[in-house]
């Protein structure tokens, strides 16, 4: 491929990319399978690794999510939500240990955990009270989405720690859930979710909480953004201490030494992943200390010290009835 031809390739990726984009993350409503958009977004990764004088600002490379809805009050991230390196296969998780224990000089542990498919979300404690509720946006500049996520149970009202905290999560909707809403909207000659990705975002970001509230939504909390009460020394010490304070932390999670322990842990929830009642779409791959993940940093989009693995495709929009045959 010559260069003119690289320059007009990469031009339609993009378009294409930022309207898939916009299609996901603003409207709820993909036209194509995730599949699709990775193989795409891949395409577009290495030409712009051949090609970096065609990289433009709009490459969908160079950004987290999608634009905030102007319905919503906005609200800043002082830690900025950032999205997550992919791993496709073995190899791409052997290079990613590699790298760390390069970058570091103690020997690098790890934490895997289930990959949920849902809406990432920050949650903002105040004197012990949940204050605020915000989706990851751009990354920098997310949507005020309290009066919704107050509906869900499992997100606690009020936690003993009065120091002011932000958790951060995966907001979901059930499998049991979702059938159940499509089946309705399908009986009200309304249009099905996609998915119950596209179901939990679309639930909430409605200005009517009742409807929030009518979903049956979930959470599990895996993360923290500013945090002022004190330190701690691992990730894994991280998910503990929230499960403490009341918090939802998926159980499955997993500390592994090695990396052929987080490939274990991998090829497990493949196999594993149509037994669970809610939607996963990978596994995460976090380093455990926190002393080393300052050391490796971040990239302009993603922490280099956690990686994605991306489960093999799916080749088809989930309709409800691929998830009616797997539950
Ligand atoms: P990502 O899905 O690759 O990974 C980052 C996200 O993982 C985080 O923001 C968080 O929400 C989530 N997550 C779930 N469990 C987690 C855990 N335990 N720890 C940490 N994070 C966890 O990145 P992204 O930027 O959110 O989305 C990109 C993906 O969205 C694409 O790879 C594609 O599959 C999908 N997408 C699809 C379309 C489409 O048209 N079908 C369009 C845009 C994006």
């Amino acid at each position: 491929m010559n260069k003119q031809q690289a320059q007009q390739q990469m031009k339609e990726l993009r378009e294409l990319l930022n309207q898939y984009g916009h299609e996901y993350y603003v409207r709820d409503n993909p036209s194509v399978p995730d599949s699709e958009y990775d193989r795409k977004m891949q395409e577009l990764l290495q030409l712009e690794e051949s090609f970096p004088e065609f990289i433009t600002a709009d490459s969908p490379t160079q950004r987290i999510g999608g634009e905030p809805l102007d319905a919503f009050q906005k609200v800043q991230h002082n830690v900025p939500m950032m999205s997550l390196g992919n791993a496709f296969n073995e190899g791409d998780l052997r290079d990613f240990a590699r790298r760390a224990a390069q970058l570091t000089d103690e020997p690098v542990s790890f934490v895997c955990e289930l990959k949920i498919d849902g809406l990432a979300v920050s949650l903002t404690y105040e004197n012990g009270q949940f204050v605020r509720g915000a989706t990851r946006g751009d990354g920098t500049t997310g949507e005020d989405i309290t009066s919704n996520l107050r509906t869900i149970r499992s997100i606690p009202l009020s936690i003993q720690q009065e120091n002011t905290i932000e958790v951060r999560g995966e907001a979901f909707m059930p499998h049991k859930s979702f059938l159940k809403l499509n089946e309705q909207r399908e009986e009200n000659g309304d249009e099905p979710f996609a998915n119950p990705r596209n179901a939990a975002a679309g639930s909430l970001r409605q200005l009517n909480p009742k409807i929030a509230a009518s979903r049956n939504l979930d959470i599990f909390l895996y993360g923290v953004g500013e945090w002022e009460a004190g330190t701690l020394a691992s990730h894994s010490e991280r998910l503990e201490y929230m499960q403490q304070l009341g918090f939802k932390t998926n159980p499955e999670w997993q500390r592994c030494d090695t990396i052929d322990e987080v490939i274990d842990y991998v090829t497990y929830w493949e196999q594993k992943r149509p037994e669970l009642s809610y939607e996963i779409d990978g596994i995460v791959v976090k380093v455990d200390h926190l002393a080393q993940q300052e050391e490796l940093g971040f990239t302009a989009k993603s922490p280099r010290w956690a990686i994605a693995y991306k489960f093999p495709a799916e080749e088809v929009v989930t309709t409800l009835r691929d998830i009616e045959l797997s539950v």
